[in-house]
């Protein structure tokens, strides 16, 4: 504690402390090191760090996948502190929603493919609990993972579209030992499931290699077949897309930012992931 007194004194230091930029993290918790990977990111480039963990109803349009979705606050407090964070706003849904959010956002064609065709509303949803979010926290940076590939593309077009002040950072995947991506949704699977998704990454790995002589229906025809042998797992889609437009090409030459992006069931888990086949832009 200090005692000040003279203005300039107490200006300063008020001043030094509205200059403090602020880093956020948006999860929905049940949080793993994917997550950490976001969270030390953000310690590392701000002076505070908030991370915020809400299980966001607005975006499930499956009401079972958001009952059953894990809720572990005790433990992610536990594992945030031990890295450092400052604050984490862990709100009550009537905190965020005093009111019905009745907003609808327009992401052009951004979101009428994979996941946002998939799971109609989604990423309406995803864009009212983010903007919300971003309004509260006020954050300098915003860290989402890349393992979200769609919703990162859409969260900077929501922060285009809105003129938000603030800077979206991208950030890689995090895998498990075995190349499966880190997810929240992999508790839910038994030990036999959790072995068998490894093979969606083998795939999309080993799809690399197999692109340089393929043409693109082959190269889809190649991951989508090689998951569905194994007796778990279930694409629901597999698009090779351009990765600023999202929207599906056909040709490797049409574009020089190419990612794949996968969504399948192994059990009664959805699981997303993706790879990026090109990137020289
Ligand atoms: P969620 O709690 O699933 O909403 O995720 C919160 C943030 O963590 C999102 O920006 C995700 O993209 C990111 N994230 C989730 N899993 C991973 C991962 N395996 N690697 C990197 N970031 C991730």
């Amino acid at each position: 504690m200090v005692v000040v007194s003279t203005i300039v004194d107490l200006q300063s230091r008020l001043d030094s402390i509205k200059k403090l930029s602020i880093g956020f993290v948006p999860t929905m918790g049940a949080l793993h090191q994917g997550h950490i990977s976001l969270v030390k990111k953000s310690i590392e480039e701000n002076d505070i760090t908030v991370v915020s963990i809400f299980v966001n109803p607005t975006q499930f349009n499956d009401k079972n996948d958001f009952q059953k979705y894990p809720r572990t606050l005790e433990q992610d407090a536990s594992l945030l502190e031990k890295v450092g964070v400052d604050i984490i706003f862990a709100p009550t849904e009537k905190e965020i929603y005093p009111e019905p959010d009745t907003r609808k956002f327009d992401f052009g064609m951004l979101d009428k493919v994979m996941e946002g065709k998939f799971r109609p509303g989604h990423f309406n949803g995803v864009a009212q609990v983010v903007s919300k979010l971003f309004d509260i926290v006020k954050p300098n940076k915003a860290y989402f993972g890349e393992k979200d590939f769609q919703q990162l593309a859409i969260i900077r077009t929501m922060v285009k579209q809105l003129n938000l002040p603030l800077e979206i950072v991208g950030m890689p995947i995090m895998r498990e030992q075995s190349g499966l991506a880190m997810s929240s949704r992999n508790e839910r699977l038994t030990a036999e499931e959790r072995a068998e998704a490894a093979i969606i990454y083998k795939q999309l790995s080993e799809s690399l290699k197999y692109s340089s002589d393929h043409n693109i229906e082959e190269t889809i025809k190649y991951v989508t077949e090689g998951i569905n042998d194994a007796k778990h797992l279930e694409v629901e889609y597999f698009d090779i897309v351009d990765g600023n437009t999202l929207q599906p090409i056909t040709d490797w030459n049409s574009t020089d930012y190419i990612v794949g992006c996968i969504a399948v069931f192994c059990g009664n888990v959805r699981l997303i992931d993706n790879i990026t086949y090109k990137r020289t832009n």
